[in-house]
């Protein structure tokens, strides 16, 4: 594929972005008719199957998460992307309804839907609550159906195969509102796809994937398993928070490291978070040309060293912790906050873990020793705070 003059996909996403809607064969036309003998021809985005669902999708999807804007919803659509993942959580509702909004009147099968909900198995009124969520989800969304939905951020395996939720989430498959069934998780533990497997009803895995991750043979042998049962997996947390260093002061190269996530042919779509034009350009530029180059290569070389924002989950901090805190959790509140800049998000999720704001206080030293680099102590000090911020400072 041929390189593709950035100045164009900026110029593409504007366009998108003012409203004018084309379809993704319109705007190739478009821009043939633009191009200057000199420029070189557009490409296709490579489109992979999603296990055994049936749909296939862009390499490139949208992470809607962050997006309070519909207007970049509205350009990613217009350049061609069909897949928008959300969550009944994200933006505390916000995210899903501004979607619903964005795609009332278009074509319903003009664009793939992927909604997420945490499932609370301590709930003895499990089954009633998850499905009161389930349809709170599908009504803000002003759909009848989403094409898939996820059981959201699992943090252990053997939740997989609760009986309760397996039988809840078999009723919403049954019911049509469902289509296909999948799990998120941040855990990225290959255990998880086996129980996945063993469960039986998981179509779509959606997980970390990212050129930082440590554990990543196992991980890709778990997914060729997964892939070999016949599921489909959907990367995310592929920009490793969005910031090449630990204070997020300096935005990460996306496109590179998009690219090192289609190296792996089991991977079927990615699902950046991006919130402006000039981010999507820079996915659109990578998928429209998503060979891992040199340049690339060595670039994230250069950033393998760094601290940045990504926590591995591996939990090796959990038991050197004196307090067994939930540091996973805490990091992922950390990254939401100094890298994507939700702070909103980060409070959401520290309030899951029903955290004081002085957790380390009573330690007279950390025992917390991270082989990723990160300051464990110092962050949890610096995200902490965060707890007591009355909801409506933040955004
Ligand atoms: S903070 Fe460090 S030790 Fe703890 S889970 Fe994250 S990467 Fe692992
Ligand atoms: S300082 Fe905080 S992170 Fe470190 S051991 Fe104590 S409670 Fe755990």
């Amino acid at each position: 594929m041929e390189h593709i003059d950035r100045r164009k996909f900026l110029s593409l996403s504007a366009l998108a972005g003012a409203g004018t809607m084309m379809s993704a064969e319109a705007l190739a036309s478009y821009r043939k008719k633009e191009k200057k003998k000199e420029e070189p021809e557009i490409t296709a985005i490579p489109r992979r199957k999603l296990g055994k669902t049936g749909i296939e999708l862009p390499v490139l999807s949208m992470g809607v998460m962050r997006a309070d804007n519909p207007a970049v919803v509205r350009a990613a659509y217009n350049a061609g992307l069909l897949h928008f993942d959300t969550a009944h959580n994200y933006q505390r509702g916000a995210n899903e309804s501004m979607l619903g909004e964005f795609f009332k009147d278009k074509p319903r099968d003009s664009f793939i839907i992927s909604t997420k909900g945490k499932a609370n198995l301590r709930s003895e009124n499990f089954e009633a609550e998850y499905e009161e969520l389930f349809n709170t989800s599908l009504s803000r969304l002003q759909m009848d159906y989403v094409d898939i939905f996820y059981t959201h951020a699992v943090d252990r395996g053997s939740e997989l195969s609760d009986p309760r939720l397996i039988k809840t989430l078999t009723k919403f498959k049954e019911s049509g509102k469902a289509r296909h069934l999948g799990f998120s998780t941040h855990a990225n533990k290959p255990e998880q796809i086996d129980e996945a497997i063993k469960a039986g009803i998981y179509e779509v895995c959606l997980l970390s994937y990212n050129f930082k991750l440590g554990i990543l043979p196992e991980l890709d042998a778990a997914i060729q398993r997964g892939v070999d049962a016949g599921m489909g997996f959907v990367a995310m947390k592929t920009m490793v928070g969005g910031v090449e260093d630990a204070e997020g002061k300096r935005v990460v190269n996306g496109a590179a490291c998009l690219r090192w996530v289609w190296q792996n042919p089991n991977i079927t779509t990615a699902i950046p978070g991006f919130t402006s034009f000039e981010l999507l350009d820079n996915c659109l530029e990578a998928a429209h040309k998503p060979e891992l180059g040199e340049a690339d290569k060595g670039y994230l070389a250069g950033l393998q060293q760094n601290e940045m924002l990504y926590c591995q989950n591996c939990e090796k901090c959990v038991a050197a912790c004196q307090k067994h805190l939930p540091i996973p959790a805490i990091m992922r509140a950390y990254m939401y906050n100094y890298g994507y800049r939700q702070p909103a998000l980060s409070q959401a999720t520290l309030h899951e873990l029903a955290l004081s704001g002085e957790v380390c206080k009573d330690c007279k030293s950390c025992t917390v020793a991270c082989p990723s680099g990160f300051k464990v102590a110092d962050k949890i000090a610096a995200i902490t705070p965060i707890i007591n911020v009355p909801s409506h400072f933040l955004v």
